[in-house]
């Protein structure tokens, strides 16, 4: 800023050096103006123009230039060339800028979409892609089905082994959702330790059986630094109804599966069409 500042003050002494020579004078002062605002710094413009105003008056005063507006084809060449070459280093400058600014916008917008914590999409970014899967349902008939996946006892791990194991076993729990679902499903966390999965274009069936395959994974599941842990969860299915108008209507319906499913003993799947599935029996977490 003290540059551009300085700049501003050359510029002034430069104008009655040229004895007032309009198209110089002119351009210098609009380059070296336009520079401040280019800075993006509020109103630096503003207090670069005290500096130029004193040296122009200062060194008007001590040389008492005559005043010569026209210019001299050589001049008018060096004026030009002065505006191509600085709109040139604008125009560059503008293009990395906006550039930057495009990537870091694309990088914000693909952290807003992941859970840091377990690489799965993001409450919010989950919900908008739920919502479409209900709209397509609505519209075009095509079911789909919500799983809610709770671990089951997860406070106990917490209190005894402590949060940094608790994080390690939602990081895992995370891992093996993504790894049992398929490719045009969308797996998200939906916070604390419940997690969602919309299964595209499926009835319950076929979601029952990636519900299985995550509640069977999950049971088999050992830490490496805790292998005595064991794991279990719950999830709630839901397939998409004509009742449901919104996206709440049919997380209500998961999550009412997922009570039922914490209530008849944990570890199982639970859903309005079928009944619970039996569970093998599962140490409880030590
Ligand atoms: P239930 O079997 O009925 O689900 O019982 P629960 O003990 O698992 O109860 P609940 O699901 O309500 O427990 C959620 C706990 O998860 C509460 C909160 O302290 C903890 N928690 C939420 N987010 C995190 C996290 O990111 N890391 C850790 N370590 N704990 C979390
Ligand atoms: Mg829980």
């Amino acid at each position: 800023m003290r540059n551009l500042l300085i700049d501003s003050a050359i510029v002034g002494m430069w104008v009655p050096l040229t004895h007032f020579n309009l198209l110089p004078s002119v351009v210098l002062i609009t380059v070296t103006t336009y520079d401040k605002f280019s800075t993006g710094v509020r109103r630096l413009w503003l207090h670069s123009l005290p500096g130029m105003l004193g040296t122009g008056v200062l060194t008007t005063l001590l040389l008492r230039p005559e005043p010569r507006l026209e210019s001299s084809l050589l001049v008018v060449c060096f004026s030009l060339t002065v505006i191509i070459v600085h709109s040139m280093a604008v125009s560059v400058a503008s293009y990395r800028l906006i550039r930057t600014v495009a990537r870091q916008n694309r990088q914000l917008e693909e952290m807003r979409r992941t859970d840091a914590q377990t690489g799965l999409v993001a409450r919010s970014h989950w919900q908008e892609q739920a919502s479409h899967h209900l709209e397509r349902f609505h519209t075009h008939g095509e079911p789909a089905c919500l799983l809610m996946i709770d671990i089951d006892h997860f406070k106990p791990i917490n209190d005894v082994h402590g949060h940094t194991v608790g994080d390690e076993v939602i990081r895992a729990v995370g891992q093996v959702i993504r790894e049992c679902v398929r490719a045009h499903d969308h797996a998200g966390r939906y916070g604390g330790d419940e997690f969602a999965v919309v299964c595209g274009n499926a009835h319950a069936p076929q979601a029952r059986a990636i519900a299985e395959r995550i509640r069977e994974r999950i049971a088999t599941l050992r830490l490496r630094e805790r292998p005595e842990l064991h794991l279990t969860c719950s999830i709630g299915l839901a397939e998409t109804q004509r009742s449901q108008l919104t996206l709440r209507d049919w997380i209500n319906d998961a999550d009412t599966a997922l009570y039922r499913a914490k209530h008849q003993g944990h570890n199982r799947v639970a859903g309005p069409a079928a009944a619970p599935s039996a569970a093998p029996a599962v140490p409880q977490p030590t």
